[in-house]
């Protein structure tokens, strides 16, 4: 089958690799969408882990093969799979802290090589693990593109159930990039007053398009006065970092109320620092909080708000690219146009 392999520091090669071979309890998927996610960029960019791999997590598709002990799935079913699945006993599973548990940090789905997700190759093996907890059945009227978002669904959700937002609550979203439209539809969904923030005026459309109350620049919008307007002058509940901005971070400890929260959602890359009034947090009582990865525990309700259409996820695509073009959807995904949001490959 074909793949795109990740063979070093930006880059890609498209290979012929033999089709992974199941065991009794997993699973082939022919992958029909997988979307390229930001922590796929960065991982390839910067070489953070070590070559060869075949990345893409957040795939769709339908099983083409299943082994002899499988009784949940059915050769033809169109599945999504959640790529790490927690123990639910360690330390940091009884703390609920699934992201940090040993066992979730294993890959569960794989293309070959050392397992990455797999959803840029033609088909994907789904381990035993997988399989009994975090594959899941798409409905006839859903499509592959929208059930594509069902990991990065959940990871929004499981950010605004970190940051533990209230109904009625003024968020303000920093980037309203496909991640960042997810992530203020998500809190709208909720009953949260957003606010989203974009230096593209295509993005600042969408976003109010989606349901933000607001969609404003950051430097041509005065951001400070329009989250005092609306807050009777206290500031925001609660702001969440989906950009990569380093500035972002600072600004965001500055428009958030006393007591306020800030979520860290983007700095996945070891070793960046940046800038921090330490007087916000200690005297000004403010929370700098992050949120990494999915949680199990809301599995079944990304999978209802995507299957039901409570979330706009079909409008956040702009780009289908085959296989072969990967690298090109890799460079849009990673320099932002007034033309691109999310990007998608389709082996
Ligand atoms: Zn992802
Ligand atoms: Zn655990």
């Amino acid at each position: 089958m074909r793949a795109a392999v990740y063979r070093g520091p930006s880059l890609i090669s498209l290979e012929n690799v033999p089709v992974p071979t199941i065991s009794a309890g997993e699973i082939l998927v022919r992958v029909h969408t997988c979307g390229v996610c930001g922590t796929d960029l960065k991982k390839i960019e910067y070489g953070l882990v070590a070559p060869p791999r075949i990345f893409g997590h957040e795939f769709a598709g339908t099983v083409v093969e299943k082994g002899s002990k499988v009784t949940r799935f059915r050769v033809g079913d169109r599945v999504a799979a959640h790529h790490h699945i927690p123990c639910r006993k360690c330390f940091y599973c009884r703390k609920k802290l699934f992201s940090q548990c040993e066992f979730y940090r294993r890959t569960g789905t794989t293309a070959g090589f050392e397992p990455a997700g797999g959803g840029f190759a033609e088909y994907v093996r789904v381990m035993d693990w997988i399989v009994e907890e975090g594959t899941v059945l798409i409905p006839d009227n859903v499509s592959f593109e929208e059930a594509s978002f069902l990991e990065p669904l959940n990871t929004c959700l499981k950010a605004l159930e970190t940051a533990e937002l209230e109904p009625g609550e003024v968020v303000v979203v920093y980037g309203q990039g496909p991640v960042g439209l997810l992530m203020m539809q998500s809190a709208v969904y909720e009953g949260a007053r957003v606010i989203g923030l974009d230096f593209l005026k295509s993005r600042l459309a969408m976003s109010r398009e989606l349901g933000a109350e607001l969609a404003l620049h950051p430097d041509k919008d005065n951001i400070e006065e329009a989250v005092a307007r609306v807050t009777e002058g206290r500031g925001a509940d609660l702001a969440i970092v989906a950009a990569a901005n380093p500035r972002a971070i600072e600004d965001a400890l500055r428009i958030v109320r006393r007591g306020g929260r800030v979520l860290l959602f983007a700095q996945t890359v070891a070793g960046e620092m940046v800038p921090v009034d330490a007087s916000r947090i200690c005297v000004e009582e403010k929370k700098l909080i992050g949120s990494y990865s999915a949680s199990i525990e809301l599995q079944e309700e990304a999978a209802r708000m995507i299957f039901t259409r409570k979330i706009n996820v079909a409008r956040l695509i702009s780009h289908r690219f085959a296989l072969d073009l990967l690298s090109e959807g890799i460079h849009l995904a990673s320099h932002p146009s007034e033309h691109s949001l999310k990007v998608v490959i389709q082996p």
